[in-house]
């Protein structure tokens, strides 16, 4: 096995992943009665090699194969693949973050495959959160997120706003049933997929971004008040000693 880059999907950390935290085989089924005939069953699995954490990642994958003279070499497309560790690919966010709007976030990812309208009306729904939440609307100006978005609109960059739109929007077909009940639009799951991403960029940008900011000054603040506090000391030091100077 060659080594690959990985990011751990419980600690976030990006490492390279080398053969003893691997595990990768597979399982014939013995039966090739069903209309499947002949499948294997495939597993991966990688153990998180920072010490902190050394949690399981593991997925299982259905393969289908030509026939019952199978080896290793005969085996064929990957027919469908499960997640099964950890149970969401939802990214440890930190605690600052409203709780509400991180369980959104979290089940927009929990939901992602099972039904991708359904992540993206979470995902849309986190987004009217982040909103007024982060750009504190007032009460009275709350509403549609529509009419929210446009309150804000001079404040956040235009890449940002088209991104917000694109949830927005996808977000709404996952919502709102069309008014003839038989045209279905539908989400596609790497659409879904999308809007998750996007809400994590606005997660790092919104809020990350401003702890660190507040971090940072909070810092240099302290470092600035101890400088000076210092600089006091040694001038009332040297006073002192001043004083103690004999009169000549
Ligand atoms: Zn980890």
């Amino acid at each position: 096995m060659k080594n690959f880059n990985w990011t751990c999907a419980y600690c976030n950390q990006p490492t390279t992943i080398t053969e003893p935290n691997f595990s990768n085989g597979y399982e014939l089924v013995k039966t090739s009665r069903s209309e499947m005939r002949y499948v294997a069953v495939e597993h991966t699995a990688i153990a998180c090699p920072n010490p902190d954490c050394k949690k399981l990642s593991l997925s299982i994958s259905l393969r289908k194969y030509g026939s019952t003279s199978m080896r290793a070499k005969t085996i064929l497309s990957k027919h469908e693949t499960w997640q099964l560790l950890p149970h969401s690919l939802a990214k440890p966010q930190p605690d600052y973050i409203p709780e509400a709007i991180r369980e959104d976030y979290q089940e927009a990812c929990a939901i992602l495959k099972l039904s991708p309208k359904a992540s993206a009306t979470l995902s849309r729904r986190c987004l009217q959160g982040m909103v007024r939440d982060f750009w504190n609307i007032p009460k009275g100006r709350r509403g549609n997120l529509g009419a929210e978005l446009n309150f804000i609109k001079d404040e956040i960059d235009s890449d940002t706003f088209d991104s917000i739109t694109v949830i927005r929007e996808t977000g709404d077909i996952g919502a709102h049933m069309e008014k003839d009940v038989n045209f279905v639009v539908d989400v596609e799951p790497d659409e879904a997929e999308l809007l998750i991403e996007l809400i994590e960029m606005l997660f790092a940008n919104w809020y990350i971004a401003k702890q660190k900011r507040i971090d940072r000054n909070k810092k240099v603040r302290e470092q600035s008040a101890k400088k000076l506090a210092e600089k006091k000391q040694a001038k009332s030091a040297s006073n002192q000693s001043g004083n103690d100077e004999p009169a000549t």
